[in-house]
């Protein structure tokens, strides 16, 4: 089975208002609460897929107890780690064709919490076959944290997916265990360069030939409505997607990261599954909910988009 991990998971409300008045008092007709977290969308789309998947995350007070029973209801296998302090709220404000967000940054986790967890997912792992890890670390875990699922994955000979930003995908790619595949967007990879930007193909190209990602199997960049850009132990590939009519791209880079984990599973051919992760990056775009996907357009796309390789 596939094993997904969510470190620190939030209850995602979304407000709609058609304005958005500052220093007085909005009101919401529909206030849309549901289980967010990178990793629980990846998920939900594995799910989805009809792929074997368990999520796991940790859980603290009545807002994990919410989670528990919103993944419960949509038939999502879960091994969840319970946490002292609450899980967190994300709030969207949904105004002016505009999206303004309010991210708590959530619990503090102890070390005994995280030794729990690792525990948990040790003896979850003797069934996996693939580990996806997605999203920030709560505040107490260490920042080369994932470089400890790194080793325990490794030990068992298991492929891991890691879609992270910041000090924790930097120590990670500097680990002795690296991660199989990542997925940064551009954005990412200048970060992890110490660079300011990066503006075109052939600076991507020249960023993915760094020593620093020359043992990462497979760097997935996904460029949005442009597609992928992909190194493949020495290859390069442009993946290039038809445009579409986008509602909610929010959540996009999650169902691309579950498109590429079940491909793993299934052992299918990197082309194949670059295909299937674009393909639900952008069923996802077309969504207003986050973490779902249309599959009735599936094969449409699937068709449609073309794996070039770059020499
Ligand atoms: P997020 O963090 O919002 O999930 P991301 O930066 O990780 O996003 P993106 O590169 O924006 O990920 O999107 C992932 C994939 O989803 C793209 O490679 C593409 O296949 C699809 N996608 C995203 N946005 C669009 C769009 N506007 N039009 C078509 N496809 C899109």
């Amino acid at each position: 089975m596939i094993v997904t991990i969510t470190m620190n998971p939030s209850i995602d409300i979304s407000y709609p208002l058609g304005e958005f008045k500052v220093d007085t008092v909005n009101r919401c007709d529909i206030a849309r609460k549901t289980a967010g977290g990178k990793g629980l969308n990846v998920s939900r789309v594995l799910h989805q897929l009809d792929d074997p998947v368990t999520a796991t995350a940790l859980l603290g007070g009545a807002l994990g107890e919410f989670i528990k029973e919103n993944l419960a209801a949509t038939g999502i296998s879960f091994a969840f780690s319970k946490i002292a302090e609450e899980t967190r709220n994300c709030v969207a404000i949904l105004h002016d064709g505009k999206q303004t967000e309010i991210l708590e940054s959530g619990p503090i986790v102890s070390e005994a919490e995280l030794v729990a967890f690792h525990q948990d997912l040790d003896t979850l792992l003797r069934e996996a076959t693939v580990l996806s890890i997605s999203g920030s670390l709560p505040k107490g875990a260490p920042t080369d944290y994932y470089n400890q699922l790194l080793d325990m994955a490794k030990a068992k000979n298991i492929p891991v997916v890691l879609d992270t930003s910041g000090a924790s995908l930097l120590a990670a790619v500097q680990h002795a265990n690296q991660p199989y595949l990542i997925k940064p967007n551009a954005e990412e990879v200048a970060s992890l360069l110490g660079i300011p930007e990066i503006t075109n193909l052939t600076d991507l190209k020249i960023s993915l030939q760094s020593e620093l990602f020359r043992d990462i199997p497979v760097i997935v960049v996904s460029l949005g409505s442009d597609g992928a850009f992909v190194k493949a132990d020495d290859k390069f590939y442009k993946v290039d997607i038809p445009k579409i009519e986008v509602k909610n791209p929010v959540g996009s880079g999650d169902s691309t990261v579950a498109g590429l984990v079940s491909g793993i599973y299934h052992k299918q051919p990197l082309t194949d599954y670059l295909k299937k992760a674009m393909v639900l990056g952008m069923l996802n775009a077309q969504e207003a909910t986050t973490g779902h996907v249309n599959l009735a357009n599936y094969d449409t796309f699937y068709r449609q988009i073309k794996v070039t390789e770059v020499k």
